[in-house]
């Protein structure tokens, strides 16, 4: 049985039969959906099977240098990749099996016996194999429930019939740089967005749709008071940023075109910093990229109009994980520091 032949099912495909006691399915939707999605092949595949990787192999996630991202971004995908392949063995065993089972009418009930025994055998596998997973998200959320949720039964009850939150953060995804960790945001009180290098993209309805409802929404519907962009030491994205092929090319399908945003911050960072060590130059762009974004903000005729009437105020932050400080700024016609912590 190649690997190829028996990798990934559709759940639509999968007997009911198949969900029965099944931790596998319930556990592991990603790679059926990738099936799912995939176009139907011209040759009609066997039941159960579809004769198509689960796997696209992707193209490198950085040019050479994001290997210096390291503890960001790339190996962290890399490694999820290696693992979900891991995981794909048992499945292709089991996919192997029931097929087997499937087209049982021919064997002997001794042998149906075997293999319904082997395939029971090998879901319990996998089964433990994600358990850790389960049981951190498990643990996480009842030390949550405990020790938070309910020891204020008022701010949950209120939280319960809507949000007034006074501050909209924009943060980059590194898993290090969380605002309520490092902020002290308690549930309520921030609207946030987190991405890539924690970037502003300018107004466009149609490029940036997603970014332009959650500011719109933050602005026109919950009114918050103050935006507040915050960089942060050895961000990986920044780092993508710098290393940007000079001709403009492209090896990503989203990062590389998602970092461009703040071009203006790298093209800065060169041209008056051009002689620092490439690590200095990103620890300027990290910081200058914030001032980009909140250049951006104000392309948001909601944003422009909230800081004219002084409803709305703006400010940069700067989260140095390395020294232990927090920076912000103000937007007063400048980007003047006012205040280290
Ligand atoms: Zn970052």
């Amino acid at each position: 049985m190649s690997t190829t032949s028996v990798h990934g099912w559709c759940l639509n495909s999968i007997p009911k039969k198949a969900f029965k006691n099944s931790d596998l399915t319930s556990l592991r939707p990603h790679s059926s959906i990738v099936i799912c999605r995939a176009p139907p092949s011209p040759v009609s595949p066997p039941r159960l099977i579809r004769s198509r990787p689960v796997f696209a192999a992707p193209s490198p996630l950085l040019t050479p240098p994001s290997q210096e991202v390291g503890n960001t971004m790339g190996p962290c995908l890399s490694s999820t990749k290696t693992a979900e392949m891991g995981k794909d063995s048992y499945e292709e065993v089991i996919a192997g099996l029931q097929k087997l089972l499937s087209e049982s009418a021919s064997l002997k009930p001794e042998a149906v016996q075997k293999i319904e025994q082997i395939t029971s055998e090998l879901k319990g596998a996998v089964a433990e194999a994600v358990s850790p997973t389960v049981e951190k998200i498990k643990t996480g959320f009842e030390t949550f429930k405990k020790n938070i949720y309910e020891k204020k039964p008022e701010v949950f009850g209120e939280l319960a019939e809507g949000q007034s939150p006074k501050f909209m953060v924009f943060a980059c995804s590194d898993s290090r740089v969380c605002p309520s960790h490092i902020l002290g945001f308690q549930p309520g009180e921030a609207f946030m967005v987190r991405n890539i290098a924690n970037m502003v993209p300018p107004y466009d309805q149609v490029k940036y749709a997603g970014m332009g409802a959650a500011i719109e929404y933050a602005v026109l519907h919950l009114k918050v008071e103050n935006i507040i962009v915050v960089g942060h030491s050895r961000c990986g994205g920044i780092k993508g940023l710098m290393s940007l092929n000079d001709d403009g090319s492209t090896t990503t399908d989203f990062i590389e075109d998602w970092v461009k945003i703040c071009l203006p911050a790298k093209n800065k960072v060169r041209s008056q910093y051009g002689s620092l060590p490439a690590a200095e130059q990103c620890s300027k762009c990290e910081v200058e990229a914030v001032n980009v974004s909140l250049g951006n903000l104000i392309t948001y005729p909601f944003v422009r109009e909230g800081v004219a009437n002084g409803t709305l105020a703006l400010y940069g932050g700067y989260y140095n994980f390395v020294d232990g400080s927090f920076q912000t700024w103000g937007v007063n016609y400048g980007f003047t520091p006012i205040n280290k912590i």
